[in-house]
């Protein structure tokens, strides 16, 4: 049998993470091209017509991956129709032709659950110390990311130079590439920090702040969400989401404490489950409501059956509470233009309402 050459579906620069992940377990890895119109292109001529987006993304990534020699697949499963992408595009590869290895685990269950299930499928001969180090390491590799992204989102709109923030990200990024230690990926999350926070802003009089909240394969790959917090960055607004890596392991290391909670801070809105991350939407959206954000953002792939259901309460929060909330729905025809125009027309009715002036 050939030696495993590991690959994993792209979700914004988290791959650095998974990469640190199964090179620390001794697999050679193969990361997926960066996102491009070919990728979603080639996922959704073999996908199922009206399956989510993501699903279409995943695939392509896939293939794309395979054509530069992977032939093991790693891909986590979940709850709606997240629990089944492994199994169907198992069995669309399978058709295809590919001979690949197609491992699933379960990223429902509890942390240590996933670690085990993870080294029984994959690396069996290693100790449970071993890859739960590689975790945390992978894991606060994800963390730098978040902190430093969390930065921009929040005052990339206002830097005066041009591409300043952007040029030390990219720096960052392939820094952190390399960094082997937790004591090395502190350092450079922290030096990133301080080179950005002395990069010269100007803020306006009347600044908007914009909450974005939705599906979350869509809200961490901006190349799959037509790169809407930067487009809002750049109609100067400062953007907060609540939603990253981080808080997805956090949230499920609080299990089902984490769902209670969310319902009990969403002011009423919602009073049970709703699937996915339908529920965090809507809490997400009242929290952005009270603490007297301009707008929010709902980001959902056609057809998606937990948004779908956050939409309808949202719709009602807007109407009743006179609160601006766009909605952006995606599937493998939405064309960038389109959401940029969306984006334009609603940041515009924002400065309207706030009595700002109209950018031209
Ligand atoms: S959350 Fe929605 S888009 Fe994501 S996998 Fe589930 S059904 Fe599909």
């Amino acid at each position: 049998m050939e030696p495993p050459r590991v690959t994993f579906p792209h979700m914004g620069d988290y791959w650095i993470g998974f990469k640190a992940l199964a090179e620390e377990l001794d697999c050679e890895v193969v990361v997926p091209p960066k996102m491009t119109a070919r990728t979603l292109e080639i996922g959704t001529r073999h996908s199922p017509e009206f399956v989510c987006v993501p699903f279409k993304y995943n695939l392509g990534n896939f293939i794309e991956a395979i054509e530069m020699g992977a032939n093991t697949i790693v891909q986590a499963v979940g709850g709606c129709r997240f629990g089944y992408y492994g199994e169907v595009q198992a069995a669309i590869l399978n058709d295809l032709g590919y001979d690949v290895r197609f491992v699933r685990f379960d990223a429902g269950r509890s942390v240590l659950g996933v670690i085990r299930d993870f080294r029984d499928k994959m690396c069996p001969q290693l100790s449970l110390r071993r890859v739960k180090d590689a975790f945390v390491l992978a894991r606060r590799k994800g963390a730098a990311i978040d902190a430093v992204q969390d930065f921009l989102r929040k005052n990339l709109g206002f830097q005066v130079g041009d591409g300043d923030m952007e040029n030390i990200e990219v720096r960052f990024l392939s820094r952190l590439e390399a960094a082997a230690t937790l004591r090395d990926i502190d350092a450079l999350r922290d030096e990133t920090l301080a080179e950005m926070n002395a990069v010269p802003l100007v803020r306006p009089d009347h600044q908007l702040r914009v909450g974005v909240v939705g599906e979350i394969y869509l809200l961490m790959e901006p190349f799959s969400n037509c790169d809407v917090e930067r487009q809002l960055s750049l109609r100067g607004v400062e953007v907060h989401r609540h939603l990253t890596m981080t808080a997805m392991i956090q949230h499920s290391i609080e299990g089902y404490r984490h769902v209670d909670d969310l319902i009990a801070r969403s002011g009423g809105w919602v009073r049970h489950h709703i699937g996915a991350h339908g529920t965090e939407s809507v809490s997400m959206t009242h929290e952005f409501m009270e603490d007297g954000f301009d707008g929010v953002v709902h980001l959902k792939p056609f057809g998606c059956m937990p948004e779908v259901n956050a939409m309808a309460i949202m719709q009602k929060m807007s109407r009743e509470r006179t609160f601006p909330i766009l909605f952006l729905s995606y599937d493998s025809q939405t064309a960038e233009a389109g959401v940029r125009t969306r984006i334009e027309a609603f940041c515009d009715m924002l400065e309207m309402r706030k009595g700002g002036v109209v950018r031209v």
